[in-house]
């Protein structure tokens, strides 16, 4: 890793870590794991070679994800290939399993944490094939960083935001209240400020709730998995799934709605997620299992100190 990525890298992971909160991971209820986790655990076990209906699902979530290469194959089969394996071994290397690129109980333990809707992995496909390296390591994964490469420019620092009229599940002036802090909380390390747009006014961010497919090929999967996603520079949707059980105080079969809504303003503001520190709240997997504290002083001029140099 470079120098200055690793200095990237640390500065984030200063003002993310959530080490103290690990005792305090939100999870759901196992009844409401139904599903994606129960079709999850189905799988186990299945070997390379093997065709097994409900695989061909297992694959779009990888590749959605970005554990396949955007020019890569198909996906029409329910066969074991050696495309599911590579997908499945670049999986377990992101979340440092061991890379046995088989559906060991590990991997499918892992797949089943609700997480982000977004990818972890952003794939450029390699311009110079070579045979002696395996296709796993053509993957360019740009995820050792936090910043993608999308941006605001800085005329649009003064970011306006407004609720959309998806579903409707918290009610306006709870989630109002949550938005706001959360915004806050950004504000206070980044050269951004936020506003909440003049009713009937358009706005540089939307936030709603949707329940399933809505539109935007990032469909929901009805209760766990996927919690909420939302889009990097400039695009400004933010999305949550309808069906998750939302709390601003939750207990134990809830989602935290600050928290999320924090982690999903990294993306909105250009932020990927993180491979290498599951411990920051912009990694993939940590929804629901984060909560927020009050950034000191130092962590705080670290952050914005991080912005300024990168974010422009
Ligand atoms: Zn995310
Ligand atoms: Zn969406």
């Amino acid at each position: 890793m470079a120098p200055k990525l690793s200095h990237l890298l640390s500065a984030i992971l200063v003002i993310f870590s959530i080490q103290s909160f690990r005792g305090q991971a939100r999870t759901l209820k196992p009844e409401h794991r139904q599903s994606f986790s129960s079709f999850l655990q189905g799988l186990e076990g299945i070997q390379k070679g093997q065709t097994v209906e409900g695989l061909i699902e297992l694959k779009q979530y990888l590749k959605k994800l970005g554990y396949y290469r955007s020019d890569d194959i198909t996906l029409t089969s329910s066969d074991f290939d050696d495309h599911l394996e590579l997908a499945l071994k670049t999986y377990q290397e992101y979340f440092h399993l061991n890379v046995t690129g088989n559906l060991d109980s590990s991997t499918i333990q892992q797949m089943m944490i609700p997480r982000c809707g977004m990818p972890d992995i952003i794939n450029t496909p390699s311009t110079k094939p070579n045979s002696t390296t395996s296709k796993h390591n053509k993957f360019h994964m740009v995820v050792h960083y936090a910043f993608g490469t999308q941006k605001w420019p800085p005329s649009k620092y003064a970011l306006t935001y407004r609720f959309g009229s998806g579903v409707q599940v918290v009610g306006s002036d709870t989630l109002r209240s949550v938005c706001s802090k959360a915004f806050r909380t950004w504000a206070k390390v980044s050269p951004f400020t936020f506003q909440e747009a003049t009713a009937g006014a358009s706005a540089d961010i939307v936030i709603e709730f949707f329940s399933g497919d809505h539109g935007d090929h990032y469909p929901f999967d009805g209760p766990g998995n996927k919690l909420a996603h939302a889009f990097y520079p400039q695009d400004g949707r933010l999305h949550y799934d309808a069906d998750e059980n939302w709390s601003i105080d939750p207990a134990v079969d809830q989602f935290d709605l600050e928290s999320v809504t924090v982690h999903e303003i990294g993306h909105l503001l250009g932020l990927y997620h993180s491979k290498d520190h599951p411990e920051a709240i912009i990694c993939g997997n940590c929804l629901g299992s984060v909560e927020l504290s009050e950034f000191d002083d130092k962590k705080r001029s670290c952050h914005r100190r991080l912005f300024y140099q990168n974010a422009r």
